[in-house]
């Protein structure tokens, strides 16, 4: 499913089968995750966009060629392929630890063709093994969902009391996830959206409202994981002093102007960029432990424009699966 120019459909395209060059796999998908990151890729939200390019960053599947000088992988292990498609290795932010600053990346879907694909090439040092538990559907979500929100997770420090804003894919994992590691989760969805206050509810969130209300008691740290900038100033209001705010999206709206109260004492405001390798490899190897459970609907790979669109809308809970 191809993205020919920005804000149109993704067209159905039979393409020749690809072989991997040295250092690439080919992965055959069984299942691509559908992120709001893909909406931004459509819409034209994000700079240098590169037509045509194949969306999809939450890859899972087999590989099934494999180019010179690969180690570590071999035919039919099950991987997957995140959101970070390549770095450099030699800018100051690869040699710093934190390539997910990298002056020239690669990210899947964006700047390299993705998973909403019968298959798919990939530098096989970014792809993460992740063994035989748990079906591809559910593992999906994990692969920039999970990712993105497990760094934003880390990055909030490890306060008890966690607001979520916006109760999406990313969300709903790392509710999960915070649960599991002892901490109590407010969600914030949009006013009045009962449905998803529920759902918050039943995966453990001690409280859930609208992000216009004030949580019942001052937390710790919060997340914004929708791309509204005017949450900013409510998350600083609902946090403590020396609280942290972290706004764990690509592309936000933005920020409206606010007291200099709001950010005094010591609160901090911060932003998460993509991922590195290491996050990946930190959070997958827990994943068997946390008893982490995806809710998603699963979509045909021909379906990926409906799936967009329902994403767009709002019309499910959880996290949409591309299933080729
Ligand atoms: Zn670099
Ligand atoms: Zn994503």
């Amino acid at each position: 499913m191809v993205l020919k120019a920005l804000r149109t459909p993704l067209e159905w395209t039979t393409l020749p089968d690809r072989q991997p060059g040295p250092g690439q796999i080919r992965v055959k998908v069984s299942a691509c995750g559908v992120c709001r990151t893909d909406l931004h890729v459509i819409d034209g939200d994000l700079p240098d966009p590169q037509l045509p390019i194949i969306p999809g960053h939450e890859i899972v599947g087999r590989i099934d060629a494999i180019g010179s000088g690969v180690d570590g992988l071999k035919m039919g292990d099950r991987v997957g392929i995140p959101w970070l498609g390549h770095t450099c290795g030699t800018c100051p932010y690869c040699r710093m630890q934190r390539e997910n600053l990298c002056d020239h990346p690669e990210f899947t879907g964006f700047t390299r063709d993705g998973g909403f694909a019968t298959a798919t090439i990939a530098d096989a040092r970014f792809a993460f093994t992740l063994g035989e538990a748990g079906s591809d559907v559910s593992l999906a979500p994990l692969l920039c969902a999970g990712l993105i929100g497990w760094r934003s997770l880390v990055i909030a420090g490890a306060g008890k009391k966690l607001g979520l804003y916006g109760f999406g894919a990313a969300a709903h994992i790392i509710a999960q996830v915070a649960l599991w590691q002892g901490r109590s989760i407010f969600a914030f969805t949009k006013p009045g959206d009962t449905v998803t206050q529920d759902f918050a509810r039943s995966l453990g969130a001690i409280w859930a409202g609208g992000s216009d209300e004030a949580p019942p008691e001052l937390l710790d740290a919060a997340i914004i994981f929708a791309t509204v900038g005017a949450l900013v100033p409510l998350g600083l209001r609902a946090v403590r002093k020396g609280g942290t705010v972290v706004c764990a999206g690509i592309h936000m709206s933005d920020l409206p102007s606010f007291p200099y109260g709001l950010l005094w004492e010591e609160r901090q405001l911060l932003s998460v960029a993509n991922l590195t390798r290491q996050d990946g490899i930190d959070f997958l190897r827990q994943v068997p432990d946390m008893g982490i459970v995806t809710h998603t609907t699963t979509y045909r790979l021909e379906e990926a424009n409906q799936a967009l669109a329902d994403l767009r809308a709002g019309r499910f809970d959880g996290a949409a699966v591309l299933v080729p």
